[in-house]
């Protein structure tokens, strides 16, 4: 049977009645609600000892143990949730994306006209008039592509913050008190 220490609390005459098992440990009293910190062992055993061994169960473990593991545990999901989301939306926006190099383009297209001659200029413009009518712009389909990846890049980045501010709420739950 385990022997318990008696340790008067701080706030009103309650008793605490302790085994070696909870030294150091912060305890909230039951009657008053003082939040007291046990002794370390050696202080611990050299407390009075109770003569009524039954455990005591009324005193509990501060609420603020709780509190720290529930901040930690919102901090880990939001930044494992939001990283993850945020890694896979980014490299989805990635795989959206194409590239144009807009000055090869033009470089390939000015090297294509100086092949031609006069004639053959003249009817591959005669053509492309025919074919796509002048002054009718359609955009490609790339370009709508890369708009929708620019805005999913952009949506990622606000996820990755929000993973950044999940690391953080994780980080500061072991900074608050106990
Ligand atoms: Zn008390």
């Amino acid at each position: 049977m385990p022997i318990h220490y008696l340790l008067p609390c701080i706030g009103c005459d309650y008793q605490f009645q302790l085994t070696t098992s909870q030294a150091g440990q912060p305890l909230d009293c039951p009657q008053c609600g003082t939040a007291i910190d046990v002794p370390k062992l050696g202080t611990l055993k050299r407390l009075p000892i109770s003569d009524d061994s039954s455990p005591d169960t009324t005193a509990s473990n501060s609420g603020d143990i709780g509190w720290k593991r529930y901040v930690f545990a919102i901090g880990l999901i939001t930044a494992v949730v939001a990283g993850l989301a945020g890694v896979a939306l980014y490299w989805y926006s990635q795989s959206l994306f194409t590239p144009v190099d807009i000055d090869g383009h033009i470089a390939m297209v000015e090297h294509d006209i100086d092949q031609f001659s006069a004639g053959e200029l003249w009817h591959v413009w005669h053509q492309q008039d025919l074919e796509d009518g002048l002054g009718e712009w359609v955009e490609p389909k790339y370009m709508g592509y890369n708009i929708q990846s620019n805005h999913l890049k952009n949506f990622s980045y606000g996820l990755l913050g929000l993973a950044a501010l999940g690391v953080l709420t994780l980080l500061s739950s072991f900074a608050m008190k106990r």
